[in-house]
């Protein structure tokens, strides 16, 4: 079996999705970093914000201290004394602060730069004994030296704070700008990523809408092949049973022609001669039969028929009728080991078994030089209402080679290349239809078929189908008589002066029929068209008619048609047998639709002509 190959696009596509998904999570992972490194800048920056501003207010309270103090060096004003104190205790308190949060991050590094002038400890303590000199009010103004060195201290300080803010705002504005660096790399980063991914989403829905677009147009091709492949099965179907048709038509004529000349034939050398053309016209509808039963089968159209039968005895006649012609010739024994019950009756298609069974043992006796061939039959199981018949054919034959054993149930298919039993092959000749027809109607009966083989020993196909338990045994019975009244009735006396109306356009078989007609004493007319024979039927009071389907003007289904919508009620019930060559089922269907009573398939055999006729002549 061929496998499905990934196409090219189907790979582009996969390729892509996988560079979507990676993508994704690559993109996935960047954005995250990028956003804890923004979420950190901003943290640090909110810190820094935090030591900044308690610095700048300990900076602003000092400065106002100064004002104060100076104000209070010029005025000698008590009161301004007390605010400077106070200006210089809420600075302290700051100082407090920052000393505290002094132990982490950037405002360690702050507390370090007011260390260059002083640790930060001793500039609280020296402000704490300035606010109490203050507060105390014993500030001597004329006391200069301290005077001087207070206003030294405030500048001092007031200027050193000043450095460290201005280094402090660098520091900001440089950590700003690292922040809105990293968020525009950050963004550019994702936008980048953003675009290739919109491309590459791009390209797979192109790829996509591509692999759609050829979808459709792969089913549109499908759809097409199909419609001519059922055409061509059809055209098949046609030409297969056209042709059938006319093969039939003339094998009719040889077949009836060869019985009625054997029929009165002495000679016992003509008689061989006669013999050969009735074997070699048997062998040419066989083959034609086979063909037509192949296509039907491998059209799903051939219907199963379901009748009462008695599995021992259908298996026994058909090794019978092989075991008195073909392997009686060649002699090789057919045995049958029946080891079901014989009075098992069962549902189902009597004809397919035999044919199963016929073609099975044929082929048989066909590819045996010495020995025999046994049939055994068993019930290998049993479910509710059904048994599973299982049919073996052995034979002691020239064998199949292993490497073709899988393939002869193959259509057309012949074992070849087999040094030993080469010869023998060549010299038997077939469709290699046979088996193949084999295995489809088992297989359509719901059942299996097999084959065991050993090159120059013999051969076992062995098939098994389930068939259903009929209850009662009437059925049987009936069947077998039917079928007995059929082939072995002789012309009655109750045809002699019937009259049959025949319409057929075809000579020969005007001849053969009339001359048949004639041997029981039966008096006939003949139209050669629908519309003379519509006539006829019209003017003259006829037993039945017998019509050919395919006759011109009007077809023997029409003419029946006809016949049943005639005015005088006691003509048009009038028995039609129709005539055909066709076995098309849908065809018969069709003519018992239009009103013909029975179809006759060519070629018969007198003796089906004379019973069919006595069939209707004789109902009431
Ligand atoms: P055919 O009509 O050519 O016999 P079949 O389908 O009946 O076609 O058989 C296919 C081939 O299988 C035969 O040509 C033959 O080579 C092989 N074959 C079938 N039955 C046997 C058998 N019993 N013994 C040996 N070979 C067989």
């Amino acid at each position: 079996m061929k496998r499905a190959k990934l196409s090219f696009s189907n790979i582009i596509l996969i390729t892509a999705c996988l560079v979507v998904v990676v993508s994704i999570l690559f993109l996935n992972v960047i954005n995250t970093r990028n956003i804890i490194t923004l979420k950190n800048s901003i943290d640090t920056l909110s810190i820094e914000n935090k030591n900044i501003s308690i610095l700048r207010t300990t900076s602003d309270e000092l400065l106002s201290a100064e004002l104060l103090f100076t104000q209070f060096t010029q005025t000698n004003d008590r009161t301004i004394n007390l605010q400077s104190a106070k200006s210089i205790n809420k600075a302290v308190a700051h100082m407090k602060l920052l000393k505290s949060e002094g132990d982490s991050g950037r405002a360690a590094q702050i507390t370090q730069q007011l260390k260059q002038e002083k640790p930060i400890g001793q500039l609280i303590l020296d402000f704490e004994q300035l606010s109490e000199l203050l507060k105390s009010g014993s500030m001597d103004l004329g006391n200069t030296t301290l005077i001087d060195s207070v206003k030294s201290i405030f500048s001092k300080t007031n200027s050193h704070l000043k450095t460290v803010l201005v280094k402090e705002d660098a520091f900001r504005e440089n950590l700003n700008a690292t922040i809105f660096k990293n968020a525009v790399t950050g963004t550019n980063v994702i936008q980048k990523f953003f675009w290739v991914s919109l491309l590459i989403i791009l390209f797979i829905v192109g790829v996509l809408v591509y692999n759609i677009y050829k979808m459709v147009n792969y089913e549109n091709e499908i759809l097409e092949a199909r419609e001519r492949a059922m055409k061509l099965a059809q055209v098949k179907s046609r030409f297969l049973s056209n042709m059938s048709h006319e093969i039939r038509s003339p094998l009719t004529a040889i077949m009836g022609f060869t019985e009625i000349i054997d029929k009165i034939e002495t000679d016992t050398e003509k008689k061989n001669y006669l013999h050969a053309i009735k074997t070699s016209s048997e062998h040419l509808l066989s083959t034609v039969n086979d063909v037509l039963d192949f296509s039907k089968l491998d059209a799903g159209k051939l219907k199963l028929e379901k009748q009462q039968f008695l599995i021992g005895t259908a298996i026994q006649e058909v090794a019978f009728a092989l075991s008195t012609t073909s392997a009686a010739k060649k002699g090789i024994k057919v045995e049958t080991v029946i080891e079901l019950d014989q009075t098992l009756s069962v549902k189902g298609d009597l004809f397919r078994l035999k044919q199963i069974l016929y073609n099975l043992l044929s082929n048989a006796v066909k590819f045996t030089e010495k020995g025999g061939v046994t049939i055994t039959a068993n019930v290998s199981g049993t479910s509710g209402n059904q048994v599973m018949v299982k049919i073996a054919v052995a034979d002691s034959g020239i064998g199949i080679p292993n490497d073709q054993i899988k393939t002869v149930f193959e259509e057309f298919t012949q074992v070849t290349n087999n040094s030993t039993s080469k010869d023998t092959r060549r010299a038997i000749k077939g469709t290699g239809l046979g088996l193949s027809i084999c295995k489809m109607l088992v297989e359509l009966q719901g059942g299996t078929i097999g084959v065991e083989s050993k090159l120059n020993q013999g051969s076992v196909f062995t098939f098994a189908i389930p068939y259903e338990v009929a209850n009662n045994q009437a059925g049987v019975e009936v069947e077998t008589e039917k079928e007995e009244t059929i082939m072995n009735s002789l012309p009655a006396s109750s045809l002699i002066g019937k009259r049959v109306l025949v319409v057929e356009d075809n000579d020969v078989n005007i001849m053969l029929l009339t001359m048949l007609l004639k041997k029981v004493g039966i008096v006939y007319d003949i139209a050669k068209d629908g519309e003379i024979g519509l006539q006829l039927f019209k003017d003259n009071p006829y037993d039945v008619i017998l019509t050919d389907i395919n006759v011109p003007k009007l077809t023997g289904d029409e003419l029946a048609t006809l016949v049943r919508q005639d005015v005088d009620a006691s003509k048009r019930t009038i028995p039609i047998i129709g005539l055909t060559a066709t076995i098309v089922q849908d065809d018969l269907d069709d003519y018992i639709n239009a009103g013909i009573n029975e179809v006759l398939v060519k070629p018969f055999k007198q003796d089906e002509l004379y019973a069919i006729i006595e069939k209707y002549i004789s109902k009431p």
